[in-house]
């Protein structure tokens, strides 16, 4: 077993009480985007339908990318509007993109870059 080092705390700000039965909320891997949903449960790690996300075990990791549960953050039940909770508890916008988006930004910022680079060479 690792050392594990100690996260920053991600959930500072204090999330309101949810109107919605709290065990019905989804949570987001940080790291790859995989959502548990207490409504599946886990196949892979054991975990029957119907296990809210604080029931898990503390050993429990992301089934996809191993991360510990302190890495997933609360994304609301089922029906709530995509990132509603994230946007309350998160003041930085980026955040809010899942890991595949922040890619396609990153990747698309440096591909437009590099087309405006060629143009400027093309134009002299
Ligand atoms: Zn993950």
């Amino acid at each position: 077993m690792s050392t594990e080092s100690v996260e920053p705390q991600e959930n500072a700000v204090e999330t309101p009480a949810p109107l919605e039965p709290k065990d019905m909320d989804q949570h987001e891997c940080a790291a790859c985007g995989y959502i548990y949903q207490p409504t599946k449960g886990d196949d892979r790690s054991g975990i029957a339908a119907g296990v809210a996300f604080e029931e898990l075990p503390i050993t429990w990791k992301c089934p996809v990318c191993g991360a510990p549960k302190k890495r997933f953050q609360n994304i609301g039940p089922l029906n709530a509007p995509s990132g509603f909770k994230q946007n309350l508890g998160y003041g930085f916008g980026v955040n809010t993109l899942t890991p595949g988006q922040k890619n396609l930004l990153i990747f698309g910022a440096l591909i437009v870059g590099f087309i405006f680079f060629l143009s400027l060479y093309g134009l002299q």
